[in-house]
């Protein structure tokens, strides 16, 4: 059993992910402690899948760590039915290579413009790879959220696709939900809450 306070690097550049991992673990994990990547290495995101993407985070944050850290990082997109799951591992690129998330947004609404509202179902997956630096394991975590995407963007807190995607059971956007019911809900919230039981299973071990 390990009563101190774990620290987790998160192989991440962007704050908005960063807020939401923290406020996850002030909830639910009290014994974790994420730490922002003070220098977070680029990385190309070319492996076509969001376990392989997220595995290369990972492999980038490690190499400027000491060699026990502990290291999450998070892949993530939005997957579109009427469109073959586009933008998927793609989404943050999806307008381009500069990974301009209001001219993403942008493309999407223009895409899905005339697309009938029974065929806008889409979903959020998450998938985090976890690097135990004590053990030398890797572990993968997933968390989905399904909804559908609005004709126009509406609200304003969050990032990326938020002002476009509907949840299941809700009639706002994530934008308009905002911070405190997305935590509870989102595609991350899910794969953090995967990884918050196994952390809990393995400290409770002897
Ligand atoms: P990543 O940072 O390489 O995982 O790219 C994720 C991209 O997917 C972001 O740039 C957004 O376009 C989109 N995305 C992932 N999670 C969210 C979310 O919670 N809200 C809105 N867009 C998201």
């Amino acid at each position: 059993m390990e009563n101190s306070l774990r620290c987790i690097h998160l192989a991440t550049a962007n704050a908005h992910k960063v807020a939401e991992f923290a406020a996850f673990a002030r909830q639910a994990m009290p014994e974790v402690e994420f730490v922002a990547a003070r220098r977070m290495p680029a990385v190309t995101e070319d492996t076509g899948t969001f376990t392989g993407n997220a595995r290369k985070k990972v492999a980038a944050l490690r190499a400027v760590l000491p060699e026990r850290s502990w290291v999450l990082a998070d892949d993530s997109g939005l997957c579109v039915a009427e469109l073959g799951g586009e933008p998927g591992v793609e989404s943050a690129y999806y307008a381009g290579p500069q990974g301009d998330s209001a001219a993403n947004l942008k493309k999407l609404v223009a895409v899905m413009r005339d697309v009938p509202q029974l065929r806008r179902g889409a979903e959020f997956v998450c998938v985090l790879v976890l690097w135990d630096g004590a053990a030398g394991q890797e572990h993968v975590f997933e968390g989905r959220c399904r909804g559908c995407l609005r004709v126009e963007p509406v609200g304003g807190a969050g990032f990326g696709y938020d002002p476009l995607f509907v949840p299941d059971g809700f009639d706002r956007t994530y934008a308009e939900l905002g911070d405190a019911i997305k935590n509870e809900i989102s595609h991350r919230a899910r794969a953090l809450q995967a990884l918050a039981r196994w952390l809990k299973a393995k400290d409770a071990q002897p």
